[in-house]
């Protein structure tokens, strides 16, 4: 019996050296492979940056003869260096429309590089919302009248003002009404301004993640509402994706065709602001960008905010 047992020890003794020297060497394979996730993270990161930054230089150097080109060939059809021949006028006219739309790209991109990089910059200031919007309306009123097309304002009586960067909330506006012109035929474009207390924010389609913690907060919502193509279920969160398009857009020889990044960056701007970008759309009945930007308390309490309508 002795000797049995004794054989027993001297296995289950060399066992267990077997098992710790196996997990031994998993632990020093778990540290390698953790030291090599850590530099390829590291590499991912110097690799994203220098991304960032060719990009932002490249566009940064394109711009200066884009903006050579496109201001001589308005001069050339100004007729500044004498009159064009007919047989002219189109071709001048093509380069100008070429021109302009790389000098948008380049400028798209150079956007969204900085963002990535986290180096655009945010000034915010106090904005008196109705004088606002009209003022986007005003800018985008020949865009509009060049279809046939009509632009609709809805504002509630009394809006707030809001702390938020008027440049970017331009750009995400003039972005989304330009959409609306470049997708729809014909129709009404109804552009609707209003203050959606946190109660209603859900029932409007504000992303749950966005609700405002304090139980008075509030949003202001800006919807763009088309009766245009509207965009499939399937391609709805692919669209704020950078560079992608739906196949039932502007040709690519259209003097309308658009880059696929406007909705990109307009999105992160929205974002940017503290706030977001959702849309409501169903094919051939048109789309609803809503765009919802963050009201402070003591903003939605000044006098001038009396009620919410509209
Ligand atoms: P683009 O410069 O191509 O317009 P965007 O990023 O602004 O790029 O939009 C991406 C795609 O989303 C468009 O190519 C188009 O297919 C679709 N889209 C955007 N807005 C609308 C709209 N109001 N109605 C229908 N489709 C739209």
């Amino acid at each position: 019996m002795e000797p049995f047992l004794y054989i027993v020890g001297i296995l289950m003794f060399a066992g267990l050296g077997l098992l710790l020297n196996h997990e031994r060497r998993q632990a020093r394979k778990l540290v390698e492979r953790s030291k090599e996730l850590e530099r390829l993270s590291a590499e991912l990161l110097r690799a994203s940056r220098m991304k960032n930054e060719f990009l932002a230089n490249v566009s940064h150097e394109l711009r200066t003869p884009l903006n050579a080109i496109v201001g001589f060939v308005d001069l050339l059809r100004e007729g500044v260096y004498g009159d064009l021949a007919p047989r002219q006028v189109k071709p001048v006219e093509r380069i100008e429309a070429s021109a302009n739309h790389l000098r948008h790209l380049v400028d798209q991109i150079l956007d969204l590089a900085k963002m990535a990089a986290g180096r655009l910059d945010v000034h915010t200031e106090i904005l008196d919302v109705r004088p606002f919007i009209l003022d986007v309306a005003s800018e985008v009123e020949s865009l509009v009248n060049e279809k046939d097309l009509s632009l609709s304002l809805t504002m509630g009586s009394a809006l707030p003002r809001i702390r938020t960067d008027p440049t970017h909330l331009r750009q995400i506006l003039v972005n989304l009404i330009g959409n609306a012109v470049k997708y729809t035929n014909a129709g009404t474009i109804v552009v609707r301004t209003r203050t959606v207390l946190r109660a209603e924010g859900l029932t409007l389609g504000l992303p749950e993640d966005l609700m405002p913690d304090e139980p008075d907060g509030a949003w202001l919502c800006v919807q763009v509402a088309d009766p245009g193509i509207g965009i499939a279920a399937s391609d709805q969160e692919r669209i704020f994706e950078e560079f992608e398009q739906v196949e039932a857009g502007p040709r690519a020889d259209s003097p309308n065709r658009g880059t696929g990044l406007g909705l990109a960056i307009s999105r992160r701007l929205a974002r940017l602001l503290g706030g977001d970008l959702t849309l409501v759309s169903e094919m051939g009945r048109g789309s609803t960008f809503s765009l919802w930007l963050p009201i402070h308390a003591h903003d939605l309490a000044s006098p001038q905010y009396a009620s919410n309508s509209g």
